[in-house]
């Protein structure tokens, strides 16, 4: 069995760090100048990443597929970043945000990787504001803060609902200044379609030039993933329409550790699915829980009475009104973790209480938040979430509770990374939310611009120079070599089959066929029957695809639909992942919730003797099984424990 070596230095958990930097090794600014990184991704992860290794003289190319890099899905991020700069006074420090982040992630992170998250969380902030982004401040001229679930402290930095919006800006101001001055070269419309590995290191990619078709070859020193998250594999998520698996999938069908892939986060907030032809879910952020209360009625009757359109949510009185985060979580109230927030939303609609026409869905009132402090400051905090409501379901939120209830949105798992963001194949990384690292079963609000920030400006540029240190003397790779030759053939042979299928299903039905199987099975609520269920039905999406999809147009021209193809393709595999990670880990933890595995009153119950690890899968072939792979979690600084944020 192939060992696991995460790399994490020796020492005192809040020095680990320091003296990693300390002692690593350096690229010397003339060395620097040789050696070419090539980062995939522009969001908050490859943006920053791509911009700071820039600045440090490194030779980049960083791609992305949409037409600008200011278009990544990162762009979508809503709520805030957290950092511990306890600028609130209010009992904030760098190992609560650490502990908090450890136990919101339901004991399944690895601790140093997250006690460097939260001691580089203040830089990330200052970087930012020196950037220019505008966060929002208070009367004091500080940065202001709002809190998000599973903190008891206000450490969330905002720009309004537009956070990620500003920081990519910000990002995006740092990449174009390297653009300018010639150490990035930006490839937009570029997708990745495969990895190349030479004598077992990452040393280049093959992308499809998205306009013409054409298949391009590209060669570096070393190789950086920062290409997103997984959650569209459900097909309806909160996930831009472009964010996909692909590049995380190639680097594992190349001998990348896959990692957690079962960790998916379902986000309370959403607006419920209102019709069988929607094909995106919009979140209502979670900063709605600072002032928004969620309830559904008491009374049966009354809920029944809502969903046939007899009744209104504002004439229900305030005693029929459950508040039932604030009764079971009384420490935590609406702020719990979205996992638990999430899980009890579908109890109360399971048991009859939900409301909207379908009965999934509860309320996020605002009227005692308005009654406080009037409807101009509820306005100035969240005024564009409200209107993005108000367009899309057509009632004012001012006036009427929103209705929401939970949608997948954010995957934990990932690509197998060590403590340096290496995978196990040597010089390919990956960061952001491509790679599994820092949150274990369950992310916390506001902490993925953390990480993917953390990841671009403050972690890579240090630890790929141990990596790059010794490869100075390697010359630059030519794409004639025999590596590249394959990996090109491989792609144009699959581009070839799939346009040769001329089935009759589109890409869209059977994507829509396979997010059904992943919500009704490998959703909120998993058991092994249903997912021993969900993994034959996979199999059969599969051959399906393979033999019946049909993608209209030209392979070596601009296609959006064989792009879908390729992405569902890899989606496909994901989701067989996902079901079979899903289907071992028996126990409940965070996002991944066994319904054999809980406690009396319906909490997740971990079993930490035999599963206090993460998951590492291993591709070996398409005919053969994927092989799992353990990397022990050890606890040496905190005390692990059941969850509880009842008291
Ligand atoms: C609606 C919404 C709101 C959110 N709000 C918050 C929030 O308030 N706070 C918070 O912390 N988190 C939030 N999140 C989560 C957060 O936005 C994401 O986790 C984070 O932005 C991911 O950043 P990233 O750089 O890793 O990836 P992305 O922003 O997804 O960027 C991926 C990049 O990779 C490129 N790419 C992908 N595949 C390929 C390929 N094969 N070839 C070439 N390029 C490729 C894309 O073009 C893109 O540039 C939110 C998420 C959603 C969906």
């Amino acid at each position: 069995m192939s060992k696991i070596d995460s790399k994490i230095p020796q020492g005192p958990l809040a020095e680990k760090w320091s003296n990693y930097k300390a002692h690593q090794k350096l690229v010397n600014p003339a060395n620097k100048r040789r050696l070419d990184i090539i980062v995939v991704g522009t969001g908050l992860a490859g943006g920053s990443a791509a911009a700071s290794l820039g600045e440090l003289g490194f030779n980049v190319l960083n791609f992305c597929i949409q037409d600008s890099p200011r278009r990544a899905h990162s762009i979508a991020a809503q709520g805030g970043i957290n950092a511990s700069k306890n600028y609130q006074n209010d009992g904030d420090s760098v190992y609560r945000l650490f502990y908090d982040t450890i136990k919101g992630g339901d004991y399944r992170a690895r601790e140093a990787n997250v006690h460097r998250l939260a001691e580089v969380s203040g830089s990330i902030i200052d970087q930012c504001v020196a950037q220019g982004v505008p966060f929002a401040r208070e009367y004091g001229g500080l940065l202001d803060n709002r809190s998000f679930g599973g903190a008891q402290v206000s450490r969330t930095f905002y720009a309004k609902g537009q956070t990620g919006q500003q920081l990519l800006l910000g990002a995006y101001s740092a990449l174009s200044r390297q653009v300018g001055k010639g150490t990035v070269k930006l490839y937009t419309r570029y997708e990745m379609l495969d990895v190349v590995i030479i004598d077992g290191r990452a040393r280049g990619i093959i992308a499809r030039n998205l306009v013409t078709g054409k298949i391009e070859r590209f060669a570096a020193h070393a190789v950086v993933i920062a290409t997103g998250g997984y959650g569209n594999a459900f097909f309806l998520s909160t996930n831009a329409m472009g964010s996909n698996a692909s590049a995380a999938i190639q680097a594992y069908k190349k001998g990348a550790y896959f990692a957690n892939p079962c960790y998916a986060q379902i986000h309370p907030t959403c607006i419920p699915v209102h019709g069988e032809s929607q094909s995106k879910l919009t979140l209502m952020s979670e900063s709605l829980r600072n002032d928004g209360r969620i309830w559904v009625p008491k009374k049966k009757e009354d809920a029944e009475a809502i969903r046939a359109g007899k009744l209104k949510p504002t004439q229900i009185k305030e005693d029929d009104r459950d508040y039932y985060l604030e009764r079971r979580y009384p420490a935590f109230g609406n702020l719990v973790p979205r996992d638990v927030a999430s899980r009890a939303a579908k109890e109360r609609c399971d048991a009859g209480y939900g409301v909207g026409s379908t009965g999934l869905a509860v309320y996020l009132d605002f009227s005692a938040a308005i009654e406080r402090l009037g409807q101009k400051t509820v306005e100035a905090r969240y005024g564009n979430l409200f209107q993005m409501y108000d367009k899309i379901v057509d009632e004012n939120p001012y006036e009427t509770p929103m209705m929401i209830y939970p949608a997948i949105h954010y995957t934990m798992g990932g690509v197998w990374v060590d403590y340096e963001l290496q995978t196990s194949i040597k010089g390919l990384f990956a960061i952001g939310e491509a790679n599994f690292s820092d949150h274990g079963a369950n992310r916390l609000g506001a902490s993925a611009l953390m990480q993917g920030l953390a990841d671009g400006y403050f972690v890579l540029p240090y630890t790929i120079q141990n990596y790059l240190s010794d490869q100075i003397t390697v010359p630059r790779y030519s794409t004639s070599l025999p590596e590249f030759d394959a990996a090109e053939k491989a792609i144009k042979e699959r581009i070839s089959k799939l346009m040769s299928i001329k089935g009759k299903r589109s890409v869209d039905s059977l994507h829509k066929e396979l997010g059904l199987i992943m919500w009704d099975f490998v959703g909120m609520g998993r058991n092994k029957a249903g997912l021993e269920t969900a993994i034959e039905k996979i199999k059969a999406v599969k051959k399906e695809f393979w033999s019946n999809v049909r993608i209209p147009g030209a392979g070596d021209d601009l296609n959006t639909e064989l792009e879908k193809a390729l992405r569902v393709a890899d989606f496909i595999e994901i989701g067989y992942l996902m079901a079979t990670d899903a289907l071992h880990r028996e126990e409940s933890c965070g996002g991944h919730f066994r319904e054999e595995y809980q406690t009396e009153d319906g909490e997740a119950l971990r079993q930490d003797d035999k599963f206090s690890y993460v998951g590492c899968w291993k591709y070996n072939g398409e005919e053969s099984e994927p092989e799992l792979l353990k990397e022990d979690l050890n606890y040496e600084f905190i005390k692990v424990q059941q969850r509880n944020y009842k008291a």
